[in-house]
């Protein structure tokens, strides 16, 4: 399990995790991402660069469940400018300022016409933030503006502007990516980031970049000859329809995953905030036992069909052990969804110690397993079998034991290791020592409910 110590941030040390996550986020920030296409293409190719991505294409019109996977969203040019030509509201200035799936226009109209067609954020928040917006699965076209430039534009009502979204639609297909780490078995934990942002850091780049290097560490430890006892799965796709059709796509294999989280908002400076499963589950105690010794602010809320792809993986048909890690939830702290969502709201420290809870929490997960005692008539003896040698050799001799005494009372099959360590107040990782021991001397098994 991860020493929280190792992971320390030390400021100027460029090869620290944190700075090269942030590295990560600001070589992706610039890129136009949407739903499907070139913006998203492109983060994909870019995160071959730390782990071998496979790149999936699924072409426009494939159905998946009750939707279909929409056209490519292009864009070339977008701006509102004066009679004088001078552009007020300019697409390359900050991809935030079309609103994303907005259909073509060149007009030129009256302020007032205009208006309708201009989104902006309220004053007292600040002046200068643009909000980020977006128009899929609706026929619109709207420029996200700060009110800075929403004051300009409505000086006059009169005044006409030359009004310009270069944009169409096409065929083409939805892109994910995912890596598969083979572990010791084929139960999987899934962890799953949206890549559909075009520049927000925290909300989907923060997420981004911690599931990339989470992947890393498991491939580099895998390389050190130590293989996971789980598969680990890593998926990136865009939010909703990316989720709904790698689902889909992938509907069988879903019966080997037995936990994941959904990661997104891991680069600010708040606490953590987990949303559990829809269900109770696996997922739900691992985040539970790893927090619980953790002297971090920590917030456990309960399933909500809002937010993010919770909503996809615990719908009732799909309904898998996975809840969304996060700090400051969306919709929760003022930069969210804005242009002030940027390279400078995101520090290295806070992704750093993102990616060394959410390691240590799918550790915990990749440790469990439902045993089941095979001698559950009266106590086995445990002399006989070798079982005080065994403790004698434990650096930790008394919990140890105390934790085999514990497996052996709780392992009526309905309890995983998760469940006992948490009952029995004892850390997951001896619990599992004690439970690799007791199968080791036949006295435990794999419970199959
Ligand atoms: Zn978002």
């Amino acid at each position: 399990m991860a020493n929280s110590l190792d992971q320390k941030y030390v400021p100027g040390s460029e090869n620290h995790v944190g700075q090269q996550m942030h590295r990560c986020i600001t070589q992706l920030f610039p890129y136009h991402r949407s739903n499907a296409g070139v913006g998203l293409r492109q983060t994909l190719s870019d995160l071959q660069d730390i782990l071998p991505i496979k790149v999936h294409e699924v072409p426009t019109g494939t159905k998946v469940f009750d939707w279909e996977v929409p056209q490519e969203w292009r864009i070339k040019d977008a701006f509102i400018a004066d009679e004088a030509g001078q552009r007020i509201v300019d697409y390359c200035d900050s991809n935030l300022a079309v609103m994303s799936g907005s259909l073509p226009i060149r007009a030129r109209m009256r302020a007032a016409e205009l208006r309708p067609n201009l989104l902006t954020l309220k004053e007292e928040l600040n002046p200068d933030w643009v909000p980020y917006r977006t128009a899929f699965f609706r026929d619109a076209w709207a420029f996200c503006v700060s009110h800075k430039q929403w004051a300009r534009l409505n000086q006059d009502d009169q005044e006409v502007f030359n009004v310009v979204i270069d944009s169409e639609f096409i065929d083409g297909s939805l892109t994910y990516g995912e890596v598969t780490i083979e572990g010791q078995t084929k139960e999987t934990i899934l962890v799953y980031a949206h890549c559909c942002h075009p520049s927000l850091a925290n909300d989907n780049l923060s997420g981004v970049a911690v599931a990339a290097f989470l992947g890393k560490q498991l491939l580099e430890r895998v390389a050190r000859g130590d293989i996971p006892f789980k598969t680990y799965k890593i998926v990136f796709a865009p939010a909703t329809i990316g989720a709904i059709t790698w689902l889909a796509q992938n509907e069988k294999m879903t019966a080997n995953i037995t936990g994941g989280l959904i990661l997104s908002l891991l680069g600010d400076a708040g606490g953590f905030t987990f949303k559990q499963s829809r269900v109770e589950s696996s997922v739900n105690r691992a985040v539970e036992l790893v927090m619980h010794n953790r002297n971090t602010p920590f917030e456990m809320r309960p399933f909500s069909p809002f937010g993010y792809d919770e909503r996809q993986f615990c719908s009732p048909g799909i309904n898998l052990p996975m809840g969304c890690f996060m700090r400051t939830p969306n919709g929760e702290f003022p930069e969210y969804h804005t242009s002030a969502d940027n390279l400078e709201f995101v520090s290295p420290e806070a992704l750093a110690d993102s990616l060394d809870v959410v390691t240590e929490i799918l550790a915990t997960l990749e440790q469990n397993f439902k045993p089941v005692n095979l001698h559950p008539f009266c106590e086995p003896q445990l002399g006989n079998r070798g079982l005080y040698r065994a403790f004698g050799e434990h650096d930790d001799r008394g919990r140890f034991q105390e934790a085999v005494m514990w497996i052996l009372n709780q392992a009526d099959g309905t309890k995983d290791l998760l469940a006992i360590a948490k009952h029995c107040e004892l850390p997951m990782k001896l619990v599992r020592e004690a439970a690799d021991v007791l199968v080791e001397h036949e006295l435990l098994g794999f419970s199959e409910a």
